[in-house]
């Protein structure tokens, strides 16, 4: 069983020195456990910040554990009654090969519904991200405009194509002209604008003249900023993450323009996918219906290798992933 372990707590993007990579024997599960092979393993914006010292709304990797990490997998062994051998199931797995879970934290999926990762993309945890986020925090109503940064990228591309069932005009905000021409031409938003190549104010002002009635911004920094001096009044912003602060050295920029949210009457409210967890099996089946009458594409960008797992995390950061990002460990 090969393991990769936080070695150091990185500053700024994890360099090779801050993992190890360990190998022991295959764990054995106890009562009420049951072992996994790890196919898919999950690759995550918020791993870097699991990689950090101090109070989150989860505890920090301690040193030397396996990172935490999603994953899908096909139990080889199992002690309890509710999962059988050959059984696909998600769960936090680690950036391993196998993976010990308690049963009843390990959730049996249907491989013959989607390929297994899109388990861990839109019929997964970024899928409920965007549902809830959007339809909860941001509560969207038709023909309202709404924004989203991040906009081809795993939470992103499926919030605005949920804004767009619900009636809404769809900006996204992503880096390059491919994810622009992608959002639009395959995921039916309204416009993009590609942050890396225009003035996102001139265009934003351009592309929603009557305000912004909704934020879901998955960047925060400067685009967060921006998007905030363009508010419709009573505007909802949905604060999903902050990626571009994430390997920050030097602390993370707060909103120059937040004022706007008096003069507009706005309102700007964190959210954390797992407070929705009683509610996932609603949105799943929602998102399910979707992709099967075709009004939701799914995209996953699946790198493969355990070995590469530190080289594939820091896509994230360069926006070199294309829908949600994967590593693939075995078939
Ligand atoms: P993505 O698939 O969107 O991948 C990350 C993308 O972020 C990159 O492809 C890149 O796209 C963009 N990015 C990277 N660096 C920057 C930067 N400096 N400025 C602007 N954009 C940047 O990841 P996810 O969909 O998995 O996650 C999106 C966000 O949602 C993250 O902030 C994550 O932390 C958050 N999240 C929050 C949850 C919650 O419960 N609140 C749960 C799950 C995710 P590009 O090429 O367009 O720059």
């Amino acid at each position: 069983n090969h393991q990769w372990r936080l070695a150091a707590r990185p500053v700024g993007l994890p360099k090779t020195s801050d993992w190890s990579f360990t190998s022991e024997a295959p764990p054995v599960p106890g009562p009420g456990q049951v072992l996994v092979r790890v196919l898919y393993l999950s690759l995550d914006p918020a791993m870097r910040g699991w990689m950090n010292e101090g109070k989150s709304y989860v505890p920090p990797v301690g040193i030397g554990e396996v990172m935490r990490a999603l994953g899908v997998g096909r139990v080889v062994a199992s002690n309890d009654p509710s999962i059988a051998v050959g059984d696909h199931v998600v769960g936090l797995m680690g950036a391993q090969d196998y993976a010990v879970l308690a049963a009843k934290e390990a959730t049996r999926i249907e491989p013959s519904l989607a390929p297994l990762p899109t388990w861990l993309g839109v019929l997964g945890m970024p899928g409920m991200t965007a549902y809830f986020g959007l339809l909860d925090v941001g509560q969207p109503k038709p023909g309202e405009t709404v924004v989203v940064s991040g906009a081809a990228g795993a939470v992103g591309g499926l919030v605005g194509q949920i804004a767009k069932l619900k009636g809404c005009r769809v900006i996204g905000i992503a880096g390059g002209a491919d994810k622009c021409r992608y959002v639009v031409e395959d995921l039916g938003f309204d416009g993009a604008i590609d942050y890396k190549a225009e003035d996102v104010r001139k265009s934003l002002r351009a592309l929603a003249p009557k305000g912004v009635d909704v934020y879901f911004d998955n960047v925060g920094g400067d685009i967060l900023d921006t998007v905030l001096a363009q508010l419709a009044r009573g505007a909802r912003i949905a604060i999903c993450g902050a990626i571009s602060q994430y390997n920050s050295t030097e602390g993370v920029k707060g909103p120059a323009n937040y004022m706007s949210l008096l003069v507009n009457r706005a309102r700007m409210q964190g959210f954390v996918v797992f407070d929705y967890a009683a509610r996932y099996a609603e949105a799943a089946r929602d998102i399910a219906v979707w992709i099967a009458e075709g009004k939701v594409k799914a995209k996953e960008d699946v790198a493969v290798g355990l070995e590469n797992f530190p080289a594939t995390l820091l896509k994230l950061f360069k926006g070199e992933n294309f829908g949600k990002l994967v590593l693939k460990l075995a078939d």
